[in-house]
């Protein structure tokens, strides 16, 4: 059968599609499973036994459900972030420059790269990621390894691409064995993630995952609390949602990062505008 896609292409539609699928999209393929699910227009046979009708559950009276603010309040005490001052005129370059070949904490001893971050210097999105892994350690690049290829899908599907937005992480250096950054490590590395960020200046910033989350926001509750909700960070626009590793381990939480990601499309102005730029002029 002659190819009706050059092969690159067809493979890059299939994991296209997939990553659709996976995160709840069932408008336009084919069912993968359809055996395993049951059709809504499946007619019942005439010879089926009929079912006797299940004892009534009783009635649960639903707990009244506050509703919740637009803004939701994370930490109370004015933080360290806050009391740090914007440095004027401050730009990613000085930023690494800064940083050098930093030797401030001891994830530098075992880094083959310092991974500083990676994107539009411009962007109006800005995803922060925990710390880099082995391929990002070897590359000096974010978010190249498996659960960056993810992270590229997820970007992809929003309308946009990886140059448009811009990409880091809290820590520069990878943590032996891939551990969650250590206190000290995240203290000394995170004022310079803020720097970024200031530099940056974007509207809407995206955690991916509970130590993005819980450094930027500086506190200790569980990404759970408030995955989803639009919080303040120095007056922008922070959404934590799940971090791509724990999707791959979790599949069945894409649709929920998904339900994230549009809110960020939202206030991006991205919705049905596909192959847009999240840029400010890069
Ligand atoms: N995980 C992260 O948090 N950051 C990366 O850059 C890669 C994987």
């Amino acid at each position: 059968m002659p190819e009706r896609f050059p092969a690159a292409l067809q493979e890059k539609l299939t994991e296209r599609l997939t990553f659709y699928q996976d995160i709840g999209i069932q408008l336009f393929y084919r069912d993968r499973y359809p055996h395993q699910r049951a059709s809504v227009t499946e007619e019942i046979p005439l010879s089926k036994p009929v079912q006797k009708p299940l004892p009534a559950k009783p009635v649960v009276q639903p707990r009244p459900v506050p509703p919740k603010p637009d803004v939701f309040p994370v930490a109370s005490d004015p933080s360290l972030f806050e009391a740090m001052n914007r440095i004027p005129g401050d730009t990613l370059l000085k930023i690494q420059t800064d940083l050098g070949d930093c030797t401030r904490c001891k994830l530098h001893r075992g880094r083959t790269k310092l991974v500083f971050g990676d994107g539009n210097p411009k962007a109006e999105l800005v995803f922060v990621g925990e710390g880099p892994g082995r391929d990002e350690d070897e590359q000096g690049l974010p978010f190249v390894g498996r659960a960056g290829k993810l992270l590229t899908q997820m970007i992809e599907a929003m309308g946009l691409q990886r140059k448009d937005v811009y990409i880091c992480n809290v820590v520069k250096c990878r943590p032996p064995e891939n551990r969650t950054p250590e206190k000290d490590e995240v203290e000394t590395c995170s004022p310079f993630l803020l720097r970024q960020l200031d530099a940056i200046s974007p509207k809407v910033i995206v955690c991916l995952g509970s130590v993005a989350a819980q450094t930027l926001l500086e506190t200790n509750r569980g990404i759970s609390h408030f995955r989803g909700q639009w919080l303040d960070f120095r007056g922008r626009k922070l959404m934590a949602t799940y971090h791509p590793a724990y999707l791959l381990r979790n599949p069945s939480a894409k649709g929920e990062v998904w339900k994230d990601l549009q809110k960020v499309m939202v206030v991006l102005g991205l919705q049905g505008k596909k192959g847009s730029q999240a840029g400010k002029s890069s």
